[in-house]
């Protein structure tokens, strides 16, 4: 059974979406609870790419005239936080 993307803040995302999730890097739990109103994130919550800049997530590297895609998507920087849609009011872009 292929596992189930969930949001903390959007819940369940369609497995079909190419969506990354992120996890919350270590040592940063406590400033994220504070950023998400939603209460109960834990150290296993995990966000989607809706609530980061698109600059702070790593998807691959240009190489020329190509972009190859990275085989995981990941945060940029350890000091990133979530900034965007942290209501779960997503508008689609
Ligand atoms: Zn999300």
């Amino acid at each position: 059974m292929p596992k189930v993307k969930v949001c903390f803040i959007c819940g369940v995302i369609d497995k079909e979406s190419d969506k990354s999730l992120f996890y919350i890097p270590l040592g940063k739990l406590e400033e994220w609870q504070k950023i998400i109103a939603k209460p109960g994130l834990t150290r296993a919550s995990r966000l989607c790419e809706a609530h980061f800049e698109k600059s702070e997530i790593h998807k691959g590297t240009q190489v020329g005239n190509d972009f190859v895609p990275a085989t995981r998507n990941r945060l940029l920087t350890k000091n990133v936080v979530p900034t965007k849609n942290l209501a779960g009011n997503l508008k689609t872009d």
